[in-house]
C-alpha cells in the first residue's frame, strides 16, 4: 500500500479562508492532530488582499511573515510556529489531485490518502488567462496575472526590470485598478484597455467611476475603453513588446498585467456534490449536498438572506466570516444558526479607500463631495436601502453606512436621502 492518514477535520485550500477556519478551531478547542490543512502553496495561510497593495509598494513593502491571516481582521497572527503548537497539520506544497466524498478522501500529488470525518472546502479560485479568449501568450515572462505569492514575487521581479517603461493592464475590475495604481507608484507608465465605458462597472455608477478615472489620469494614466486585446507581438527571446487592440490600435509594452477576472477552483468536486452559478451551493450552514462536506470562500455559493438570493462573493470579508461560521456550525450545530451577512467589498489604491456594504440593486443616489475626499451613494430598491458606497470615511462613517444597510430602512424620497448625505445613515 499506498501510505495516508486519517484527521477528523481536512481544509482542502491553504488560502485566506483556511487560516481564519484555523484560527477559530483552535478557538473552539480543536487540538492536536485533529485538524490538517492541505494546500498548494508553500506558505502557511496569509491576508491574500495584500499582494496587491503593500506587497508591491517600491518601499519597505510587506513581505511574510508580516501578513499572515487572520492580521486582516486585526487578531492573532498565526505564523506556521503557530500552527505547530496547536498542533495542526499544515500539508504544504502539496496540491490535492482527487477527491472522493464516497470514501471521504483526498489523493494528494505526493500520492498519500488522507481521510477524514468532515471536508472543508476552501479551495478559492484561479485567475481567468487570455489563452482561453483564444490570445496566444506563449508564457511570455513579461505578461503577469495576480492571485498568489508566487505571482506576486513575480510580478515584482517584473515591474523592476522595467522602471521607467510601459505597461499595459487589461481589465477594469478592482484588482487591475490597484495594480495599475502600484505601477505608476513604482515609476511605470501605465495604459489600462477594458471593454467597458467605465472602470468596476459591475458596481461603480459612470460618476463614481469618473472621479477614479480622472484621478488617475492626473497620475498619468491612460484609459482606453471599449475595446479589448486581440494579440500580443513577441520578440525573439518570447517577451511581449506590443499589444494589439481590437480597435486596431496598438500599444508598446514593456510588460503587461492581466486582471480579466477568477474562475473558482470546483473541479475536484464536479459530478459529487451540488453546484450552482459556477460554485458550490451551501446551505446557511455551509453544509454542501454532502452532509460532510463544508464550502467557504470564494468557491461557496450560499443564500444571502439581506439580499433574497444565493451569491458567490469573491470578497476576503466574505472568505472570513463564512469560514468562522462553518467552523461553529461544525463544532456546534445546535448552538449555530442560519448565517446573516452584510455583504463587505472593499478596495485601497494611491490615496483611496472605499467600502461597499449589501447589494448595488435598483437606484444609485450620490451624496457628498465629488470633488473633494469624501463621497458615496446609497442604492434603493423598492423603496428600500438595500447597499452603500462610501470613500474616504472615518471608521465611525463606515460602521454607520453598514448598519444603516443592514437595517434597510424605508426610503420615501431617495431624492432626500442623498441630500442628507451621511447624515441620512448617522440618524437612522
Ligand atoms: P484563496 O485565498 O484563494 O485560497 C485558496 C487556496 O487553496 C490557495 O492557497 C490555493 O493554492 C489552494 N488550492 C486550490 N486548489 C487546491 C488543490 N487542489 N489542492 C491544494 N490546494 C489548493 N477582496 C476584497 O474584498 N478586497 C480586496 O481588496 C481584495 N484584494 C485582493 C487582491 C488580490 C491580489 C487577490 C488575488 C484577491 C483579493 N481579494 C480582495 C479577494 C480575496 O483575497 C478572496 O476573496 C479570498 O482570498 C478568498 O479566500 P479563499 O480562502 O476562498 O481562497
Amino acid at each position: 500500500g499506498n501510505m495516508g492518514r486519517a484527521f477528523e477535520y481536512v481544509i482542502v485550500g491553504g488560502g485566506v479562508a483556511a487560516g481564519y477556519a484555523a484560527l477559530e478551531f483552535a478557538r473552539r478547542g480543536v487540538s492536536h492532530a485533529q485538524l490538517c490543512i492541505i494546500s498548494e502553496e508553500p506558505v502557511a495561510p496569509y491576508e491574500r488582499p495584500t499582494l496587491s497593495k503593500n506587497f508591491l509598494l517600491p518601499e519597505s513593502p510587506a513581505r511574510l511573515p508580516s501578513f499572515h491571516t487572520c492580521v486582516g481582521a486585526n487578531e492573532e497572527l498565526l505564523t506556521p510556529q503557530w500552527y505547530e503548537e496547536h498542533g495542526i497539520e499544515l500539508v504544504l506544497g502539496t496540491r490535492v489531485e482527487s477527491a472522493d466524498v464516497g470514501q471521504k478522501s483526498l489523493l494528494t500529488a505526493a500520492g498519500e490518502t488522507i481521510q477524514y470525518e468532515i471536508l472543508i472546502i476552501a479551495t478559492g479560485a484561479q485567475a481567468i488567462k487570455l489563452e482561453e479568449f483564444g490570445v496566444n501568450e506563449s508564457k511570455a515572462e513579461n505578461v503577469c496575472y495576480l492571485r498568489d505569492l508566487a505571482d506576486a514575487n513575480r510580478l515584482v521581479d517584473v515591474m523592476q526590470s522595467c522602471t521607467g517603461g510601459n505597461a499595459v493592464v487589461i481589465g477594469g475590475g478592482y484588482l487591475a485598478m490597484e495594480c495599475a495604481a502600484s505601477l505608476v507608484t513604482n515609476k511605470i507608465n501605465v495604459t489600462m484597455v477594458f471593454p467597458e465605458a467605465h472602470c468596476m462597472p459591475r458596481l461603480f455608477t459612470p460618476k463614481i467611476a469618473t472621479y477614479y478615472e480622472d484621478y488617475y489620469e492626473s497620475r498619468g494614466v491612460k484609459f482606453i475603453r471599449g475595446t479589448i486585446l486581440s494579440s500580443f507581438e513577441f520578440d525573439s527571446n518570447g517577451k511581449v513588446t506590443a499589444v494589439n487592440l481590437r480597435d486596431g490600435s496598438r500599444i508598446p509594452a514593456d510588460m503587461v498585467v492581466v486582471g480579466i477576472g477568477i474562475r473558482p477552483n470546483t473541479s475536484l468536486f464536479k459530478g459529487q456534490l451540488a453546484m450552482e452559478k459556477g460554485g458550490i451551493k451551501v446551505n446557511g450552514k455551509f453544509q454542501t449536498s454532502n452532509d460532510s462536506v463544508y464550502a467557504v470562500g470564494d468557491v461557496a455559493v450560499f443564500p444571502v438572506h439581506l439580499c433574497g438570493r444565493i451569491h458567490r462573493l469573491e470578497h476576503v470579508d466574505s472568505a472570513r466570516k463564512s469560514a468562522k461560521h462553518a467552523v461553529a456550525a461544525i463544532l456546534e450545530p445546535d448552538k449555530t444558526g442560519e448565517f446573516e451577512y452584510l455583504p463587505l467589498f472593499y478596495s485601497k489604491a494611491f490615496v483611496f479607500s472605499w467600502r461597499f456594504y449589501g447589494d448595488n440593486a435598483g437606484e444609485a443616489v450620490h451624496f457628498g463631495d465629488y470633488s473633494g475626499t469624501t463621497f458615496g451613494a446609497y442604492w434603493i430598491n423598492n423603496g428600500q436601502l438595500v447597499g452603500s458606497f462610501l470613500e474616504g470615511g472615518t471608521e465611525e462613517e463606515f460602521e454607520a453606512i453598514a448598519n444603516a444597510t443592514q437595517l434597510k430602512p424605508a426610503v420615501d424620497d431617495p431624492t432626500n436621502a442623498g441630500m442628507q448625505g451621511l447624515n441620512f445613515a448617522l440618524t437612522i
